[in-house]
């Protein structure tokens, strides 16, 4: 039984529910308590997150007295599309949205075509806060400082407006096939709303999604790794850890200062040993400042008998960030040294970097 789902799933702004966001049984609750049958629940829940339909009055086969109750007295869809910027041929796109509150965010959809080596992949990166708090320097979303977090409607919203751009620009039948929290915010900080959102995207009777294809990546907020460990629902997780050594992570990524790296190795364990899932460390190449090969010992040291894989990400360009990408030459060096201790690592082919679209590049700003 779920408890989150006692909880209304409403942002700060909202005072009506909203359909989108809400729990199979949360749909239930709100049926019965309008004297409805409960399995009135499953049928709109298949609309709005198989089908991609949010408006109550084209709920076709929900009796048109409940099809109008739900139009007058609930919200649907929480997030108003702005524009929508494509790049790589229109495999990949960046999708701004306005928010109820006049607040921005942004979503990317990634395609991957299928090829010798594995089946077509569509991949929507998602934000779980406006801005984030953690004020990591090199990134944009960090520059902006914490706004708000995100409702589980305006999470799950996000996989379902590319759901159904999906079918606009494929045809019927093409499906989100990954979902990964890694535009802005830090999703472990907004943990009950991201764990609901998540709950509805794994839902056989919502959105359908394996959990093995959600990814929550993380700067790093220990306790909550340790929580993440005691879920049901075994999702990926990766962790940004950008810097073999406290003194530089405390500068890096700031949210270190309060959960040193070693407490963080130590989550990952606990979750390693609850979820038989290899954890990803997220690690933005930076010239001069994190990029040497004492570096690549250091960071393999760390990660020594852990389940573990490295993922090598090409900084990218930031207005206002100090520093500076490492050269291809040294990020091979780096990543050559890190399989030489046994450990798994590879480097990270950056979608969108044009349209600012790539990691830590989101910021809504429009345009
Ligand atoms: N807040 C979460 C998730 C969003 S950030 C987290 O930090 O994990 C997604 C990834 O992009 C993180 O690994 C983040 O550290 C990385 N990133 C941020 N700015 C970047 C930049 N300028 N270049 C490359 N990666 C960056
Ligand atoms: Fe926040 Fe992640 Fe950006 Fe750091 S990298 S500021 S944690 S969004």
């Amino acid at each position: 039984m779920n408890t989150l789902s006692q909880l209304p799933a409403r942002s700060p702004v909202e005072s009506r529910p909203r359909l989108v966001g809400l729990t199979t049984n949360d749909l239930r609750a709100l049926c019965e308590s309008w004297g409805e049958p409960g399995y009135r629940a499953g049928q709109v829940a298949r609309w709005l997150y198989q089908r991609f339909v949010f408006d109550p009055r084209e709920m076709l086969d929900l009796p048109r007295r409940l099809r109008e109750r739900l139009a007058a007295e609930t919200d649907t869809f929480p997030l108003e599309p702005v524009t929508e910027r494509a790049t790589d041929a229109g495999l990949t796109r960046k999708a701004l949205f306005r928010l109820a509150d006049g607040g921005r965010i942004e979503s990317v959809l990634m395609r991957y075509p299928e090829n010798e080596r594995s089946r077509a992949r569509r991949t929507v990166c998602i934000s779980s806060q406006v801005g984030c708090a953690v004020g990591c320097p090199f990134c944009a979303t960090g520059m902006l400082g914490l706004k708000r977090n995100l409702s589980p409607g305006e999470i799950v919203g996000q996989v379902l407006h590319f759901s159904r751009r999906l079918v606009e620009i494929e045809g019927e039948g093409a499906r989100v096939t990954n979902v990964v929290l890694m535009g802005e915010g830090e999703p472990l900080a907004n943990f009950r709303n991201v764990w609901q959102a998540v709950e509805i995207l794994n839902a056989s009777d919502a959105v359908g999604l394996g959990a093995r294809r959600v990814t929550i990546s993380t700067s790093g907020l220990a306790p909550r790794i340790r929580e993440l460990a005691t879920r049901p629902l075994q999702v990926g997780l990766a962790i940004s850890l950008h810097a073999p050594t406290d003194d530089l992570r405390d500068r890096l990524v700031p949210v270190n200062r309060k959960y040193k790296i070693a407490e963080v190795v130590d989550a990952c364990r606990a979750y390693v040993a609850a979820s038989r899932r290899r954890v990803s460390f997220e690690y933005a190449m930076m010239r001069d400042v994190n990029d040497s090969v004492e570096q690549a010992h250091q960071l393999a040291g760390l990660l020594d008998g852990l389940l573990a894989h490295v993922n090598l990400i090409p900084l990218n360009h930031v207005d206002g960030s100090p520093f500076e990408p490492t050269p291809w030459t040294q990020i091979l060096r780096f990543q050559r040294t890190i399989q030489e201790h046994g450990i798994s690592c590879t480097v990270r082919t950056e979608r969108g970097d044009d349209i600012s679209g790539a990691c830590g590049q989101l910021h809504a700003k429009v345009g």
